[in-house]
């Protein structure tokens, strides 16, 4: 058996809620815009656009309310408040019925982005990456074992106490079975993936000082302070 040149770097994971186990964190999709501004754009629009996906390393987890150093090269800190789904079974090409049999859990998540490389990105069509995938930029909360998809439930992000998001996960364009499907055709899943769904309206800039609250009813709430 051959060894290693360098040791191994640690799984990623989340806690567990009520738990003493951790989720092992495979790889972490996230999916664009997911939340309709109007009522008729819920969920059943036979003209809507398939979802799109972007993605973060394993390693820029920030789990257990850990402070979140202010990011580098950045000016415009935003967070973006979401459901995530931990996947605990793989698979291919998938309808939505057979995806709702690879969840595992549920989770309260902030995808921290990096705003204005995002917004240099998009202008010189360049990949996200770099906006998205920084350290630390996927915060998630402690994961709630569950025997199908959460399709409704209030989703607020407070900063400071104030709350700044507030949606529901009905409001999602593409419900969470429909996102594993879709993202099951572009790539073999895996147990151990996380997907971030989408952020409702109302994301905003985060400072040093600042404390963001995610919360979804049903889970437990993630805080992170900006230091
Ligand atoms: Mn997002």
């Amino acid at each position: 058996m051959s060894s290693f040149v360098l040791p191994p770097a640690p799984t990623p994971s989340v806690p567990v809620a009520g738990e003493e186990t951790r989720f092992p964190v495979r790889r972490i999709f996230c999916v664009g815009r997911n939340y309709a501004d109007h009522a008729r754009e819920m969920g059943h629009d036979p003209d809507r656009e398939p979802p799109f996906f972007f993605t973060k390393p394993a390693d820029a987890l920030l789990t257990g309310d850990a402070d979140l150093p202010y990011p580098a090269a950045t000016a415009d800190l935003h967070f973006e408040g979401e459901l995530v789904v931990a996947l605990g079974a793989g698979g291919a090409d998938l309808s939505p019925d057979q995806a709702t049999g690879l969840i595992w859990g549920h989770a309260a998540g902030n995808d921290l982005t990096r705003r204005d490389l995002q917004a240099q990105a998009k202008a010189a069509g360049r990949p996200w990456d770099m906006a998205k995938g920084f350290d630390r930029s996927a915060v998630c909360g402690a994961i709630r074992r569950a025997d199908g998809p959460m399709r409704r439930g209030r989703l607020t992000l407070s900063v400071n106490g104030q709350v700044r998001q507030d949606s529901d996960l009905s409001a999602m364009i593409w419900p969470v079975a429909d996102i594993i499907a879709h993202l099951s055709r572009l790539v073999t899943l895996a147990p151990g993936d996380l997907i971030y769904t989408g952020t409702p309206a109302g994301v905003g800039a985060l400072r040093r000082g600042d404390v963001a609250t995610v919360a979804i009813e049903g889970l437990e709430p993630v805080t992170t302070r900006v230091v």
